[in-house]
């Protein structure tokens, strides 16, 4: 089982460092092979996806991914930002389908931005079509003064755009998804007022009378978003675009208690996979030591589960995770009154001493 592990910029490199403890502890024959992503490889390399980081990733059986960007890179030209490279690696894998689970663990509930009872028992799946929608579209970019002496540009445009197949597969995924759980998928779409959106929940609703045993709705997103902080136990599997479900799930990472807590998979049709925390490089708190390593430890627990088919494996780093939160250890993210307060390699270190623990037992 081959793995490509990019650690990328800011705290990618600190939270990797810890999902790869727990893999190692775990005993499995996997081959662990790091490239340069991001920021860092643009400053060694010249590019944030150097060629020999997108072959490794082709090779793999799954990608280990931390996070990329800096501020610093914000003037560069686009094709030159390190959020080029996580754009470049899905589409050039067709990692069309984003899988964030939402889960609240019981022990967070007061973590949560959102009164417990609304969080309690929380388990929400959004389900986000990653390689269309407006991130994509042709044609896009900035139109210029005419007389060149304006700053900068005086207008921008992109596209939003989605296919028929494209739109189908992602509801396949979905429905296949609801199938497992709770039987219900919310298509989240913006049909009285975009084309793309309408086109959208027509291909849905098709798709979805092959699926007679899942409960379909649709719901627009500005209504969506009110619902996730109103009653977001009312979802079970939401399925939407990129844009959409860009916004929807980092608000939904918040009623989980940090954005630090949530893992993502991205697939292709092969089911080969990224696996990265829903968070960036929150450079406001790297090389401090104080990130929270669960977002890319159970992001690791989703690529043995998805992607390399050890679900035995995935399940002992999750009861680990519940384990650690158990005995009330907290990055500071996560930190409430009583609890104790752990820095990132304290979390990834007692994760660690729970699946051994639990090995020694068994
Ligand atoms: P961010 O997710 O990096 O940070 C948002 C806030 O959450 C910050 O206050 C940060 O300190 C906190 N945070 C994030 N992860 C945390 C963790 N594990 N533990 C504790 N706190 C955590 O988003 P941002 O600040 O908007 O973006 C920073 C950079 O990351 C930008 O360059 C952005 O483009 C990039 N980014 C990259 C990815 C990716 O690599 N897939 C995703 C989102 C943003």
């Amino acid at each position: 089982m081959k793995i490509a592990v990019l650690p990328g910029d800011g705290i990618g490199t600190e939270i990797v460092a810890e999902a790869l403890k727990v893999l190692k502890v775990l005993d499995l024959p996997l081959e662990l092979e790091s490239a340069d992503v991001g920021g860092m490889a643009y400053d060694k390399h010249g590019h944030p996806l150097p060629e020999a980081t997108l072959k490794l990733a082709r090779e793999a059986d799954a990608i280990l991914f931390g996070a990329v960007g800096d501020w610093k890179y914000d003037k560069l030209e686009r094709q030159f930002r390190p959020e080029q490279a996580i754009l470049g690696l899905r589409k050039s894998l067709g990692l069309f389908a984003n899988f964030r689970p939402a889960i609240c663990y019981e022990q967070l509930t007061d973590a949560s931005s959102l009164k417990p009872e609304l969080v309690s028992g929380l388990d929400i799946l959004i389900i986000r079509e990653l390689t269309g929608d407006i991130y994509f579209g042709q044609p896009r970019g900035r139109r210029i003064a005419p007389d060149g002496n304006f700053p900068g540009a005086e207008e921008a445009f992109d596209t939003m755009r989605y296919s028929r197949p494209e739109i189908e597969r992602i509801a396949h995924v979905a429905f296949q998804a609801a199938r497992k759980r709770g039987k219900r998928v919310t298509s989240v779409d913006k049909a009285n007022v975009l084309e793309t959106f309408q086109l959208w929940k027509d291909v849905v609703t098709e798709v979805g009378q092959q699926y007679p045993d899942i409960k379909l709705d649709h719901m627009y997103v500005d209504n969506a978003a009110m619902q996730l902080v109103k009653a977001p136990k009312a979802f079970d599997v939401i399925v939407t675009g990129n844009m959409f479900g860009d916004i929807l799930s980092d608000a939904a990472a918040m009623l989980t208690g940090s954005i630090g807590m949530l893992p993502s998979a991205s697939l292709n049709a092969s089911n080969q996979g990224l696996y990265e925390p829903s968070h960036g490089s929150a450079p406001d708190i790297a090389g401090k030591g104080v990130a929270n390593p669960l977002a890319t430890i159970l992001s690791a627990a989703m690529m043995l589960r998805f992607s390399l088919n050890q679900p035995q494996a995935a399940d002992r780093i999750e009861s680990a995770v519940s384990a650690v939160l158990s005995q009330g250890l907290r990055t500071a993210d996560i930190f409430s009154a009583g609890s104790t307060k752990v820095g990132t390699r304290q979390m990834g270190d007692a994760v660690v001493a729970a699946i051994t623990k639990k090995t020694t037992k068994s």
